[in-house]
């Protein structure tokens, strides 16, 4: 595996098995340090660019991956042309799915993030889907910072391998790595929006709308109040492009 780096921010060359075979081993692991996971998207990236705080979280992280089409095209534009596509959401499954396959040491996996409803109902339908899988806890993610103290108490007292925070991005990877030193899981990873598909709140776009890399429009159509969000798009376009010409010499910086 070799990191590659877009636009100062470390990327790792990791299929998608790779990636999950690599976080299931590192849950596996007695006494492991905390694996932070993080899976970029353009929206990051452009917040990494003035915010060096959130940059050096993700510089520090254990494992970056593509969370979608923009990262990959930019890591394509920018001389990569291995990384592929790891979504967060199938990132995940394929991590249960492949933990399924061990029945003498079940993994334990704990949900913090998203509305008290949507979590619990991402509880329950999680649990029947993979029933190989300890599904140790979860928490809701509408928590004052001073309620993190507790917060953490009841995750360790749960004793999961794995984290999953949903509380969408930054303040996912912010909590994280803030909370890194006290938290006893072995992996954490910010999942953004994935408890709302889980509880079935919000669909993911068919696999045609994927493979044509228009999983963000579908998004935007369901959430319209994405739309802001969506205005780092073109800013995060003109900074590749303005690397890549660089990076070919085009252009004196
Ligand atoms: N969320 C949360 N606490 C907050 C704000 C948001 O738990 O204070 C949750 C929200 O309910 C949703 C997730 O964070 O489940 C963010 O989803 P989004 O689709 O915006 O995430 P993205 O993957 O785009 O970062």
């Amino acid at each position: 595996m070799s990191a590659r780096n877009i636009l100062g921010l470390k990327l790792d060359e990791l299929s998608l098995e790779e990636a999950a075979a690599k976080v299931l081993r590192h849950c596996q692991t007695p006494a492991a340090p905390l694996l932070h996971i993080i899976t970029l998207n353009p929206e990051m990236v452009v917040a990494a660019q003035r915010d060096a705080h959130f940059a050096a979280i993700v510089n520090r992280a254990g494992l970056v991956v593509a969370d979608g089409v923009g990262v990959v095209w930019a890591a394509h534009k920018l001389g990569h042309p291995a990384v592929t596509k790891v979504p967060g959401i199938e990132l995940v499954e394929q991590i249960l799915a492949l933990a399924m396959q061990d029945a003498e040491r079940p993994l334990r996996v704990y949900l913090l993030g998203a509305r008290p409803d949507v979590v619990g109902e991402a509880h329950r339908r999680i649990r029947l889907r993979y029933p190989g899988v300890v599904f140790c806890g979860a928490r809701h993610g509408y928590f004052a910072a001073a309620e993190s103290e507790q917060i953490i108490a009841e995750i360790n007292a749960a004793e999961p391998d794995l984290l999953l925070v949903g509380l969408g991005s930054p303040r996912q990877e912010y909590w994280i790595a803030a909370h890194a030193e006290r938290l006893k899981c072995r992996a954490a990873i910010g999942v953004g929006g994935v408890f709302d598909v889980w509880a079935g709140r919000v669909n993911r776009a068919p696999l045609w709308l994927r493979r044509l890399g228009l999983e963000w429009l579908y998004r935007l159509i369901q959430q319209p109040a994405r739309l802001p969000r969506m205005l780092a798009l073109p800013q995060f376009v003109m900074l590749i492009y303005r690397r890549s010409r660089r990076l070919r010499g085009e252009e004196d910086v």
